[in-house]
């Protein structure tokens, strides 16, 4: 018989459960249905004016050909500084990769260190790349369940009792999304402390350190001591903090071994993240970007504003996200009920009458790991958010 068509591992990275959702959303827009979008995954804002300069600037000058796997040295220096700068973090150039956005340095990292019998530690809710990237790379993903009583944190105790001898990696997203919250120093240090027992590399996804609420601190794990910095691999980018989602520029630090085999795949694959973006991301990192608190302090107020609505909506039970740009309530109140006539069992079913009914696009909480809610973003203008909510609270009368 003939050989199959698609690879096995193709046939393993999951679906996902929302892509019909988004597919109806794009539909009804197409028909010239208004549409509220509450599903965005990146700030609504422009990429800053001097960031954009300087990328006019690299191909007005020509640098447009390829640079190195890693990334030019320059911004690799910007990478340090920056480290060092936010997170009291040493790091050598030679520690450091750029790639093209924070996801596919995550992909490269779970290449370099996760095997077919590996097995990855992920607290859910979880961002939804994390299991399908584990999948990619042939490992098993052991999830720790969290709930709304411990602000969807793990705790070192659950940590302790989840690793097995095939436990290789943990994935620590701080701000999270889909939640948005952050873990303290507290939380992180009795974690880093059970990771470095156990041999556990941390991967840990920092994408959001710099959309933060009433003050919170952003700590980074590996900031706390030597064996917790030498076994984890800082993760962040562009994206988030200086809304330049599109220009997918992501990078990460740590051990030079694991970085250094995150290069040669590089080198073998996309070879390197653009030659223009990455002169913009220099500008990002060097210069004084003022729109970053602007932008910060607008998503401030509509946390505010969101979170309050959401709460009083009927069935709906909301905490006050720590970061990131998501509220995510619980909705399973309603999972059995009635809505407009249409029965609801699961986030998918509630998310679909939403946008039947109310003409808001939200995400189910099913793709998560978590079914019993529903993610909202409010990376959306004040008065478009206004008028979703008044949509809701129309169909929930
Ligand atoms: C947006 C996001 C990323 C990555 O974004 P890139 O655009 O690939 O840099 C990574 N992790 C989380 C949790 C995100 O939400």
């Amino acid at each position: 018989m003939g050989k199959r068509k698609l690879s096995s591992r193709a046939a393993r990275i999951p679906a996902s459960p929302t892509v019909a959702i988004a597919a109806r959303a794009k539909e009804m827009k197409a028909k010239g249905v208004d549409v509220i979008s509450l599903s965005i995954g990146e700030p609504d804002f422009d990429t800053p004016e001097v960031i954009k300069e300087a990328a006019v600037r690299a191909i007005r000058e020509g640098f447009t050909k390829y640079t190195p796997a890693a990334g030019i040295p320059e911004l690799r220096e910007a990478i340090a500084g920056k480290f060092s700068r936010d997170n009291g973090l040493e790091y050598s150039p030679g520690q450091i990769i750029v790639s093209s956005g924070a996801k596919e340095v995550i992909h490269h990292t779970l290449q370099a260190l996760c095997g077919p019998r590996d097995e990855v530690i992920i607290p859910c809710p979880y961002w939804v790349s994390y299991p399908a990237q584990v999948a990619l790379a042939g490992g098993s993903v052991a999830v720790i369940n969290t709930g709304e009583e411990r602000r969807f944190k793990i705790t070192a105790g659950q940590l302790e009792k989840a690793v097995t001898p095939r436990s290789k990696i943990l994935i620590l997203n701080s701000p999270s999304n889909p939640t948005g919250m952050a873990y303290s120093r507290a939380e992180l240090e009795a974690i880093a402390e059970i990771a470095v027992s156990r041999k556990l590399w941390i991967i840990s996804d920092e994408i959001y350190e710099k959309i933060l609420y009433d003050g919170t601190e952003h700590v980074s794990i590996a900031s706390l001591g030597r064996a917790v910095k030498e076994r984890t691999i800082v993760v962040n980018g562009a994206s988030k903090a200086f809304a330049m989602t599109g220009w997918r520029i992501g990078y990460a630090a740590g051990d030079s071994d694991v970085i250094g085999a995150m290069v040669k795949m590089q080198s073998q694959t996309t070879t390197h993240p653009c030659s223009i973006a990455q002169k913009a991301a220099v500008a990002s990192l060097t210069g004084e970007i003022p729109e970053v608190q602007v932008m910060v302090n607008e998503f401030a107020g509509r946390r505010e504003y969101i979170v309050e609505r959401l709460n009083a909506l009927p069935g709906f039970s909301c905490l006050k996200p720590d970061g990131a740009f998501y509220a995510f309530p619980r909705v399973s109140d309603w999972y059995g009920k009635e809505i407009e006539g249409e029965r609801i069992e699961n986030s998918v079913d509630l998310a679909r009458v939403l946008l039947e009914y109310a003409r808001v696009a939200v995400v189910p909480g099913a793709g998560f790991g978590a079914d019993g809610h529903l993610r909202f973003s409010y990376a959306t203008a004040m008065d478009r958010l206004r008028e979703g909510m008044r949509r809701l609270e129309g169909i929930f009368r």
